[in-house]
């Protein structure tokens, strides 16, 4: 061990101060110096879709981070600095006398090819790198190697290969001090960051100029506003934090019979203010809150229960498994686990809307004669929430406008893009997730979007979503539609889910009128709410056929006919 240790504390999946095992061997070292710091990564920045509900959330982890860390020493904060960490790292090691550098373990495919250049410089500079695992329940690489060097495809493979692991560690406790940071100089040379005009082009105002400046507008490296990122205000009611989150797991914890009895199959999608599940999942995508201690908490409730507990895989702590078996999926496949091309676990769809087809090429119309632009409109109808079926419609506007929505909800739109309705290819829904949802994590997005759209992990394609039998079963009432739908609020219950068969003079009692694309708002002075863009029991048919087909035909992401773009039409 060096004798005076100069350690980074570089935080990044883990916006908290408990169970943080690299935090609290960053601390074991005794540092002379030790910085807590925050690189503001440009592929996050200018590649990834975030929407401005994400940005705010990340925010207030931040925030809150910081607080509690000049809670422990008012010397010291997170230093938010604004440059990719690749090359802004090795300065910070010249030019702070670095000597050691600590983080939590990434297995996203992104996060790993940055971690590797940046453990490079680490080598070339001399720093020594100390990289502990604490995002998910067991380290994903070491599932993989006890699942035979396999992808973890079932929760009963994540379990068996987690007990060779060994047991799931219980929670370390928050520090009790933070040392002093040392000089931070930071006059050298700033990489500029590289403008990428192509993506995410909905958030960009001003956000290139507030990052041009490493030490942000005031020069101390504080935790920026979202109005000095020049980024549109967020429209969720949902906060992010470490104080929030271990807050409300107390809370859900002392709910003894709910922590222990939970079963996710029986919760309602339908249900909102409050809704039936815990909505703890941004908080763990951002590590404001230790999956461990999720997972530990609720053990202990589930073992001193005195009635019946539910079991994984539909119990509390069954969905932490969910969470680690995409981990470990996506530590395996690596970048390939996003997407269909190359993805040997992957079945190949002809959809009639496919992502990144070659354009030359256009869409797949195959058999169906869905032409590409009808297809599209319905894409776009589906993500902007005016397909005409208000559960559909509901559960898109909530995403938008909340950013978090019930994982049956998101069943339930997932499968009406992809397998059960549209025939649209997953990673356009995905892509969408991507941008609305606070707590997009790419592993569980893309592997539920594949296991909904029966491309991988589950294969029953003819069990699909009905937008108006399903939601009826936990509100008959339909006050979620009308919640979120407030077209529809005085329509009677009995149409709520299918508006377009009540009769006019009912439409006109509740002053809506169901007709058009949802582009125009109002008919003869009344609201207008769409009719429903397609006939949704032929459309799951036509679905399933073409369902049929596509297992009949056995492609895979990595089939020749895929790889060479030569598959045969739907
Ligand atoms: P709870 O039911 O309270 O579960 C507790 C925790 O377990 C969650 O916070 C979450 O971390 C984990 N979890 C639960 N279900 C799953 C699951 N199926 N897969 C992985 N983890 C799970 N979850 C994400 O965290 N990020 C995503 O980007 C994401 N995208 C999804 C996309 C689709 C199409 C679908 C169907 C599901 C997606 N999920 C995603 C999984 C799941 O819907 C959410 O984790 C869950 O709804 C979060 O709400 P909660 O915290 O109340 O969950």
């Amino acid at each position: 061990m060096a004798l005076n240790p100069r350690v980074i504390y570089w935080f990044r999946t883990d916006l908290r101060l408990h169970d943080s095992p690299a935090l609290a061997a960053a601390l074991d070292l005794k540092p002379e110096c030790f910085w807590p710091i925050w690189c503001w990564d440009p592929h996050y920045v200018y590649r990834a879709r975030v929407g401005s509900n994400r940005w705010q959330y990340l925010l207030d982890c931040q925030q809150d981070l910081s607080d509690g860390i000049a809670k422990l020493n008012p010397k010291s904060k997170l230093y938010v600095l604004r440059e990719a960490p690749q090359t802004l790292l090795p300065k910070l090691f010249k030019a702070w006398k670095v000597t050691h550098l600590v983080f939590e373990k990434d297995t996203d495919a992104y996060a790993r090819s940055r971690d590797e250049e940046v453990m490079c410089r680490a080598k070339e500079a001399g720093v020594q790198v100390i990289v502990k695992y604490g995002k998910t329940l067991w380290d994903p690489d070491a599932v993989v190697k006890a699942n035979g060097n396999k992808p973890t495809m079932t929760v009963s493979q994540l379990q068996h290969s987690g007990e060779k692991v060994g047991n799931i560690p219980r929670p370390i406790p928050a520090p009790k001090c933070i040392p002093d940071p040392g000089d931070m100089p930071l006059n050298f040379e700033q990489a500029q960051p590289t403008p990428e005009p192509d993506f995410n082009s909905i958030h960009r105002t001003g956000k290139e100029d507030s990052y041009a400046k490493l030490s942000g507008p005031n020069n101390d490296l504080a935790v920026p506003t979202i109005e000095e990122l020049g980024i549109k205000q967020a429209t969720t009611p949902h906060r992010g934090g470490e104080t929030r989150a271990l807050a409300a797991l107390d809370k859900i914890i002392k709910n003894e019979q709910y922590t222990a009895t939970f079963e996710k199959p029986n919760s309602a999608p339908t249900a909102f203010e409050p809704q039936s599940t815990t909505l703890l999942s941004p908080h763990l995508h951002f590590g404001s809150l230790s999956c461990r201690e999720f997972y530990w908490r609720v053990q202990d409730v589930v073992d001193n229960y005195k009635g019946k507990a539910s079991q994984p895989p539909a119990s509390l702590t069954g969905q932490l498994l969910f969470r680690d078996m995409y981990f470990a999926a996506q530590a395996k496949m690596g970048w390939s686990f996003s997407q269909t091309v190359g993805n040997g676990h992957c079945r190949f769809i002809p959809w009639h809307l496919r992502s990144q087809v070659d354009e030359k090429d256009g869409l797949i119309n195959g058999e169906y004669n869905i032409d590409s632009l009808e297809a599209e409109e319905w894409f776009q109808r589906w993500k902007t929430g005016r397909t005409g079926f208000p559960w559909i419609d509901a559960v898109m506007r909530q995403l938008k406008q909340e950013g978090w929505i019930h994982h049956l909800a998101r069943h339930s739109v997932a499968c009406f893009l992809t397998r059960g309705g549209c025939y649209i290819d997953w990673e356009r829904g995905a892509e969408v997730f991507e941008e609305l949802l606070i707590d997009h994590e790419t592993a569980c997005n893309t592997g539920n979007w594949q296991w909904l759209s029966c491309t991988a992990f589950f294969s029953q394609f003819y069990r699909c979503y009905s937008p108006i039998a399903f939601p009826r079963k936990t509100d008959k009432t339909g006050d979620f539609v009308r919640q979120f739908v407030p077209e529809l609020k005085d329509f009677p219950a009995k149409y709520i889910y299918e508006p377009w068969k009540a009769p006019v003079q009912d439409q006109r009692k509740a002053k809506c009128i169901i007709k058009g694309d949802g582009t125009v708002e109002t008919i003869d002075g009344l609201t207008a709410y769409p009719k429903p863009m397609f006939d949704f029991s032929t459309r799951r048919d036509i679905c399933i056929g073409g369902m049929k087909n596509a297992y009949r035909a056995g492609l895979y992401g990595n089939s020749p006919q895929v790889m060479n773009r030569s598959w045969p039409s739907a």
